[in-house]
Order: structure tokens, then C-alpha cells, then sequence
């Protein structure tokens, strides 16, 4: 039995991969800096602690006496977010260097480090019909604003406690990840959810409009959530000692997302464009060359079934959350 530390605990990925590891036989310390009652989810049988990871001292805390770190850990949200509190984003730089500095000192034997497509070239992801990034295309540098520089150099800081101190690490770069327990409204939350979520407010109140930020041609990939935990597993325990690509290479527009989205609903809305709205590269794809080569990896479960699966959690929340409003204003 390994001693695995997952940061971020708490968050929609690391929520996932917890019960993961504990169903595969492993003991967990699950470490986040949200109070318990917010995490998403919370695993009985996981060591839980409520610690901020920028912290140098509760890196130390969280990792003694462990064999493996999963760092999950950051501050971070979809392009509303992202754009908007570029330097939280770059201050998470702290959680993952003091997570290295910790792991060295402490003789961890593995650390993995969540990576994004956000460390993209974004001269490479001007137009719609993106052909796929290729690992190589995060340099020469121009990431994402903030977020995606922290990431990149996160991903350095990786590979240079490799180089000069031999700690084994590993880094998927995740193209946007979806599924049930994850952050679905508040500011933080991605397309996925946010549409899932404008759609079924929508048919709750019988609102015939949806608003769509840019002009819904910009195209992304989508991962559901199962995929991409049995890939970050592949990733941690394989050879792969250079970021890779971990995500889904079925390209879709905002509008065939709203599309995928309203077919579940069983019904169409009149799509307003916000043009003023944060939005991102124009185009994005994984290009999954490498992955499908090293690990034989791809994803298995198709937009639109994960999407139904999303959808429902969704839905189940926003009516869960409209019935506790309303008891509490009875109550009043
Ligand atoms: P999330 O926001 O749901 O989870 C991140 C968690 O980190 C949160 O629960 C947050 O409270 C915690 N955290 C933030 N600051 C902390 C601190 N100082 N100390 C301890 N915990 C702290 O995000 P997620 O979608 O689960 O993403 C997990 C990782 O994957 C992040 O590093 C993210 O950048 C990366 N990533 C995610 C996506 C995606 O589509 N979800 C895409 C690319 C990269």
C-alpha cells in the first residue's frame, strides 16, 4: 500500500482521482485550502485536511511520511476567471514550488503536476480549424496571460528538479476536463458546465434566451472526467519524463456544444451573443500523437455521453439548491 498526497482535494479533478486511489488499495491524504463542507467531494476513507499549499510549512506537513504527490492544486476557474485574476492564477506557483521543495526533502519517489493546454504558443491557436497541438508547440513561448505562464513555468520547475535533484515527476497538459462534481456556476466554472447550467435554468424558468460568450464559432476539445483520470494514473506510472498532452482530439464549436446541450434539454433556446465577453484563443485541439504512441491512450467516452451524464448532476444541483432558497425563505 502507497502513501499518495492529492492537493486540491476538494476541486472537481483531484475529488475524482482520490476515490480512485483509495478504490485501487492506496492510502490518500487529501489536502485542500476550502473548508470541508465545500469540497465536492469527500472520501471516508481519505486522510482530509484543510491546509493552504503556499504555505511552505504545510507543504512539509502535507507530504512527510508519503510515497507519491499528486498536485491538483490551484487557483483557477474557465476564461471569466482566468482573465480576470491573472496574478491568484500566477501565485500558484508557490503551491507547486514549495510542493517540489517539500517532495525533495522528504524523499518523495513520484510527483505528478497538472499541466494545461493554456501553455499553448496562442500565436498557434488563431484560427477555428485547429489542427491539433503538438507538445512542441508550447514553445517558443507565448502561454496564456497568467495562468498559462504559471503553468509553463511550473513545468520547468518540474523538469529542473529532475535534471539537477532526480525527482521523478510527471506532467499531463489537461485540455479542458468536464463531468459531475466539478464547478458549475459562481464565476470559476467552464463552458461545459456553464452552458449545462444556463440551459437548465433556462427550462426552469421558461427564459427562451441563452447568452453565448464570443460568437460560439471558437472551437475547443472536451475530456470527460473517467478519461482523464485512468489517464493521469497511465502518465504518473509510466516513462514519460516531458509534458504531454492529455485530452480529448474531438473538436467541437461552442455552438455544436449549446447544440449537444439543447438536444439532452429536448429544447432549443435563442442564442444571444456576447461579443464583449472573455474568450479565449480562437481555436484548440489536442493533437494526441504522443499519448496514443507511449501509452496507447485515447479517450473512450464520447461528447455527448458525458455531456447527458453532466448535464443531470447539473441539473440535479441547480434543483437542489432552488429547493433549499425556497425552504429557507419559508422558514423565515
Ligand atoms: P478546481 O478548481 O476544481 O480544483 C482546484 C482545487 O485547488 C480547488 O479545490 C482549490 O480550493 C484548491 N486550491 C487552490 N488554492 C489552494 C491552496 N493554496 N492550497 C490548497 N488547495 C488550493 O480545478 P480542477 O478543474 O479540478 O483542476 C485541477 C488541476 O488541473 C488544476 O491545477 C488546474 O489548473 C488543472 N487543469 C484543469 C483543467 C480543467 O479543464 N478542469 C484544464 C487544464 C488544467
Amino acid at each position: 500500500m502507497k502513501r499518495i498526497v492529492v492537493a486540491g482535494a476538494g476541486g472537481f479533478i483531484a475529488g475524482h482521482l482520490v476515490k480512485e486511489l483509495i478504490k485501487k488499495g492506496n492510502s490518500v491524504r487529501a489536502i485542500d485550502i476550502k473548508p470541508l463542507n465545500e469540497w465536492y467531494q469527500v472520501s471516508e476513507d481519505a486522510d482530509s485536511h484543510v491546509l493552504d499549499l503556499r504555505l511552505r510549512e504545510n507543504c512539509f506537513m502535507a507530504v512527510n511520511g508519503c510515497n507519491e504527490v499528486f498536485n491538483l492544486a490551484a487557483d483557477m476557474g474557465g476564461m471569466g476567471f482566468i482573465e480576470n485574476n491573472k496574478a491568484a492564477c500566477m501565485l500558484s506557483v508557490l503551491i507547486n514550488t514549495h510542493l517540489l521543495i517539500a517532495a525533495r526533502e522528504c524523499g518523495i519517489d513520484r510527483f505528478f503536476y497538472a499541466s494545461s493546454a493554456c501553455v499553448y504558443n496562442s500565436e498557434k491557436q488563431t484560427d477555428t480549424d485547429n489542427p491539433g497541438l503538438k507538445e512542441s508547440d508550447a514553445y517558443p513561448a507565448l502561454a496564456e496571460d497568467g495562468y498559462g505562464w504559471e503553468k509553463l513555468f511550473s513545468e520547468r520547475m518540474c523538469r529542473h528538479f529532475s535534471e539537477d535533484f532526480g525527482l521523478i515527476t510527471r506532467i499531463p497538459r489537461f485540455h479542458n476536463v468536464y463531468g459531475p462534481f466539478g464547478t458549475f456556476d459562481g464565476g470559476r466554472e467552464k463552458a461545459p458546465a456553464a452552458i449545462c447550467r444556463k440551459v437548465i435554468e433556462a427550462g426552469i424558468t421558461g427564459d427562451k434566451d441563452i447568452v453565448i460568450w464570443g460568437d460560439g464559432l471558437q472551437t475547443r476539445s472536451f475530456m470527460y472526467i473517467d478519461d482523464c483520470i485512468k489517464g493521469i494514473q497511465d502518465i504518473m506510472y509510466s516513462d514519460i519524463n516531458v509534458p504531454i498532452n492529455l485530452g480529448s482530439s474531438e473538436m467541437v464549436s461552442i455552438n455544436e456544444l449549446v447544440d449537444i446541450v439543447e438536444n439532452i434539454a429536448g429544447f432549443k433556446l435563442n442564442r444571444k451573443y456576447d461579443l464583449n465577453a472573455p474568450k479565449g484563443v480562437r481555436g484548440r485541439n489536442s493533437d494526441n500523437t504522443l499519448i496514443k504512441k507511449y501509452l496507447g491512450w485515447e479517450p473512450s467516452i464520447p461528447l455527448k455521453d458525458g455531456m447527458k451524464k453532466t448535464y443531470n448532476w447539473i441539473k440535479e444541483q441547480v434543483i437542489s439548491e432552488k429547493d433549499k432558497k425556497k425552504s429557507e425563505r419559508f422558514n423565515k
